[in-house]
């Protein structure tokens, strides 16, 4: 099928067509007997690449599928999400991998990107199939025991010397199991002595994030920072990459908007991994986006079916929704961001650090045509029970958003017309 979309503002700036041939390309030309679709007043952007989504199947196929995290991640403007290693088996072998990688192809809709576990079954000793992986169909190149820290440093430091061989890299969950164990989820300051609940301080993060880029350094490798949450780390980072040590980091959306004080209520919807920080930490974090010493926006969407998330606080699992949400957050915390500076921390960058080489390409003839196009000023009400999601744990609910994904073509197919899946 191709398609003409018409009059979009391209990143933000000057009006221009696009064309699309039947064989998914952007193209120079009109081609003959295409669909048209009206971008008038919209903005076009390649399409959204996430670095960090989990999907939850194989395993907790009730909290989410490969299609239904496709289909939210579609909705969201995104064309590519990387599926994290953590489902049930884990994704820790060739064989693992390539069924997410087939899953993904099967339904269709965003290019699904299997992250592979850096240690056997996320044990922290093992190394896992790293090369098999890699070799696999499925070409994996990044490796995460995220939802874990690769917390010994020789397991790390391994890892690193083993995927540098073919370009890889390691996104490392950054939390000292020592300094913050797995019951620690409320930013450790005044407020969690005063809620009771166990503290999880900045600290644990950034002595990971130091150690981490010191590893990189020896051993010339690449690491990745995954959702990185304070000021203290994008210190850390800003040296590291002053030094041209080879590091990268993400953000989440929920980190650059929402602050510590909403867990007063003990909501668990607010309950993630790392914790929501204080807004000095926002501060720096979106200070940290717009310089890019932080390189991409990765949403963490972590879908979980109610009878695991409506728990008292402590008991309640880690994570939140985002996939749907993000642009729009994005924008909220950020409104001074270039739509041109939007592509590159939500499309170009974590493309390039995914190795996707399809993926994150400018809207020129010759790119596969993967496109959002967005209306800039559109007012939108978050209703969770509107999500494609499986799950409902959703912190946006009833709140306002500015921007709306209206139509997203992935590799010129449309997955979503005018807001709703095609
Ligand atoms: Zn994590």
């Amino acid at each position: 099928m191709s398609l003409v979309i018409k009059g979009a503002s391209l990143l933000g700036e000057q009006a221009g067509d696009l064309y699309v041939d039947d064989s998914g390309l952007l193209v120079e030309a009109a081609p003959s007997g295409a669909e048209t679709i009206d971008a008038d007043g919209l903005v076009a952007l390649p399409g959204l690449v996430d670095l960090h989504t989990h999907l939850r199947e194989p395993g907790r196929e009730d909290a989410e599928t490969i299609l239904t995290g496709s289909q939210a991640a579609a909705l969201g403007g995104y064309t590519a999400i990387l599926a994290m290693a953590n489902t049930s088996p884990v994704t820790d072998t060739a064989e693992a991998a390539t069924r997410v990688w087939e899953l993904g192809r099967e339904a269709g809709l965003v290019h699904v990107q299997p992250v592979g576990a850096v240690t056997r079954g996320l044990g922290g000793e093992e190394l896992a199939e790293l090369g098999l992986m890699h070799r696999s169909r499925a070409g994996v190149t990044v490796f995460s025991d995220d939802g874990r820290c690769v917390h010994d440093a020789r397991v790390m430091r391994r890892a690193l010397e083993y995927v540098k061989a073919f370009g890889g890299v390691v996104s490392q969950h950054s939390q000292d199991p020592s300094l913050a164990g797995s019951a620690a989820c409320c930013h450790e300051g005044e407020l969690s002595g005063r809620l009771g609940l166990p503290g999880w301080p900045g600290i644990a993060e950034e002595v990971i994030v130091a150690r981490d880029v010191m590893l990189a350094r020896h051993t010339g490798s690449r690491v990745h920072v995954a959702h990185v949450s304070t000021a203290g780390s994008v210190e850390v980072l800003r040296w590291a990459k002053a030094q041209g040590i080879d590091v990268t980091a993400e953000v989440t959306p929920h980190h650059l908007l929402l602050t510590t004080d909403l867990l007063t209520g003990y909501d668990p919807t607010y309950k993630v991994n790392p914790p929501l920080r204080p807004q000095e930490d926002v501060d720096a974090l979106r200070g940290a986006l717009a310089d890019g010493t932080i390189d991409a926006v990765a949403t963490d969407h972590a879908p979980h079916a109610r009878h695991d998330k409506e728990h008292a606080f402590v008991d309640a699992a880690f994570g939140m929704l985002g996939l749907e949400t993000a642009l729009g957050v994005v924008r909220m915390a950020m409104p001074d961001l270039s739509w041109t500076d939007v592509a590159r921390v939500m499309s170009l960058t974590p493309a390039r650090i995914a190795g996707l080489a399809d993926q994150g390409r400018p809207l020129a003839p010759g790119s596969p045509a993967h496109v959002v196009l967005v209306d800039p000023d559109a007012a939108i009400t978050v209703d969770r029970d509107a999500s494609a999601s499986l799950s409902r744990n959703n912190p946006w609910h009833g709140r306002h958003l500015t921007s709306r994904v209206v139509h997203t073509v992935y590799a010129g197919r449309v997955t979503v017309r005018d807001g709703a899946l095609a």
